[in-house]
């Protein structure tokens, strides 16, 4: 069968080399793709861009595309689900009005507390109603949140009140389009953050492995927050309990709650939890995609085949499918390019990708672009470099030996990624 991958970011490059590994797969799409998925087996990227949904569409009717597999939110909050399904073409992911709950975060904070799901305090503005004594009242730091999609930048911590009245009235200002003609304000949760995701049909729900990014740029955590710079799986703060404990409180109740609400859920669903003093999972946000860099590592250790599972949930029969998990943990780790996440080179020749193929790991490619034989860098988070081993900390020694054989001019990443796990749960 022909499977299509929509994206062409890390997360993508793992999705498509998955699903190329599957028996039943004879070619992956992916639209665009980047230099890495270029050079996959059987893998082939395609020119239509992931927003161009009519493109998608005339492409995956010509090709008779069995699956299509969607990693970006974009496509998603933008309805690619409703176009492909009223087309008869199988499309994993999210509808639009189900992928509101990444789309809006007043929408879905508003969705937590209907369905009693644990998650901030906060009240929602718009500029006619904003309330800076409201914001005046609230204990420091405050979480000020454009409602909509704001390419990351949309929530900021404010360690004072007038920061957190300016922040809100800038983005009720315009400055993120109309992602900001609501903002949320919110209580500030301390914890540990934990990224817990599942493949989801309706009420039926299978959990991917555990995993825990760092989203800091620098090392210690410390830094501007970026999409993130590394991450690992397993996650040694999720014990059997919490596992159990996120399943029954927010999971369950959350696709529960979408299928009262007439908006039952297909895909892969996100959910980005704190775990308080108290050992509550507070909800933070929703994702409704598979997480940037998680889904690199998570992947490495899915031994179950994708494709299969992927098409399981679109025909709404997920309940009994097994999934086997490499018991090794992965670990990855972001390279980016200089002055990332801000403004940042491109162009750049990378060198060492043809050493690093041959040794243990797997380099997934995120921003980058191919001029004949040549890599070039095209994007702030240009590669992600996943190790596997028996403990975290040898995963990450395997990830860092393929960052040492990589190089480029202004490449930066860190150099303690999973220092927290190792620090937690030493092997
Ligand atoms: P979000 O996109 O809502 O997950 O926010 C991005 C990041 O901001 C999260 O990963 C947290 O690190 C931080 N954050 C968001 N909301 C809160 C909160 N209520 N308390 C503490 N940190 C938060």
């Amino acid at each position: 069968m022909k499977v299509l991958v929509v994206g062409g970011g890390g997360r993508e490059h793992a999705l498509a080399w998955k699903c190329a590994q599957s028996a039943r797969v004879e070619r992956v799409f992916v639209a665009p793709g980047n230099a890495g998925t270029a050079r996959e087996p059987k893998v082939q990227n395609v020119d239509v861009a992931a927003g161009d949904i009519d493109g998608l569409l005339h492409f995956a009717s010509r090709e008779r595309v069995e699956l299509t597999i969607v990693g970006p939110e974009a496509p998603l909050v933008a309805g690619i689900v409703d176009r492909f399904t009223q087309e008869g073409c199988a499309c994993f992911g999210p509808t639009r009005a189900a992928a509101r709950l990444e789309g809006s975060k007043a929408y879905t904070k508003a969705f937590l507390q209907r369905h009693r799901i644990p998650t901030a305090g906060y009240a929602a503005f718009t500029a006619a109603d904003f309330d800076a004594d409201f914001v005046r009242a609230q204990h420091l730091p405050v979480v000020v949140k454009a409602d909509g999609l704001a390419a990351g930048k949309g929530v900021v911590i404010c360690e004072t009140h007038e920061a957190a009245i300016e922040t809100a009235q800038r983005m009720l200002g315009g400055c993120f389009g109309s992602a900001g003609n609501t903002v949320v304000i919110e209580e500030f949760l301390h914890g540990e953050e934990v990224s817990f995701i599942v493949v989801a049909a309706g009420e039926q729900v299978v959990p991917l492995a555990t995993s825990q990014d760092h989203k800091r740029r620098d090392d210690g955590d410390n830094g501007p927050n970026t999409g993130g710079m590394g991450a690992y799986s397993p996650a040694p703060i999720v014990t059997p309990d919490l596992h159990a404990r996120i399943m029954r409180e927010v999971i369950d109740p959350a696709l529960r709650g979408l299928t009262l609400d007439g908006t039952p859920y297909l895909g892969f669903l996100y959910a980005g939890l704190m775990i308080g003093a108290d050992g509550i999972p507070y909800v933070l946000e929703f994702n409704c995609r598979l997480g940037d860099p998680e889904t690199q590592p998570i992947l490495m250790r899915l031994e179950s085949d994708l494709v299969s599972l992927c098409g399981a949930a679109v025909r709404g029969s997920l309940a009994g499918v097994e999934v086997k998990w490499d018991a090794r943990a992965a670990l990855g780790v972001v390279m980016a390019a200089g002055g990332y996440p801000d403004h940042y080179r491109t162009g750049d020749p990378i060198r060492g990708l043809d050493a690093a193929d041959s040794l243990p790991g797997k380099v997934f490619h995120a921003g980058t672009r191919a001029t004949g034989p040549q890599v070039l860098t095209a994007g702030g988070r240009v590669l992600c470099t996943v190790g596997l081993g028996e403990s975290i900390a040898a995963a990450q020694r395997e990830a860092y030996d393929l960052v040492h054989a990589i190089h480029w001019e202004g490449a930066q990443y860190r150099r303690d990624i999973g220092e927290r796990a190792i620090r937690a749960a030493p092997r």
